[in-house]
């Protein structure tokens, strides 16, 4: 499988941190949500539509868009840090992570 051109990557924002109590709190007043975890780490999930995505869910700047839109999914350092890579994209995503080839396809 893979991109469906759904448009949802474009809709959510997604970084990881290492836990710590004093920066979930910052991002929770700032609307993320903690998406998933283990003992050390967390994958925080911002929901936003990114004002490039347009009704017809294409990209305005497409030839521009920046480096992290260009290469999404291909954030090995999931798997890495003992969270689910198939998590890191977004439910309904075409990419899967292959754990035999550590990308996404
Ligand atoms: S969420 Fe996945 S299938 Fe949908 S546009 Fe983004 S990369 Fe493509
Ligand atoms: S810049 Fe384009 S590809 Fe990147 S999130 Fe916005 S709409 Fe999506």
């Amino acid at each position: 499988m893979a991109c469906k051109q759904c448009g949802k990557c474009c809709t959510q924002f997604s970084i990881v941190y290492p836990n710590n109590d004093e920066q979930a709190e910052f991002l929770r007043a700032r609307g993320f949500k903690a998406w998933q975890s283990n003992d050390k780490f967390t994958q925080w999930v911002l929901r936003t539509r990114c004002p490039h995505l347009t009704q017809e869910n294409k990209c305005d700047i497409y030839e521009g868009r920046p480096l992290a839109c260009q290469v999404f999914p291909v954030t090995l350092m999931y798997q890495k840090i003992g969270l689910d890579p198939d998590k890191a994209v977004p439910k309904g995503c075409g990419y899967k992570f292959n754990e035999e080839t550590q990308t996404y396809e």
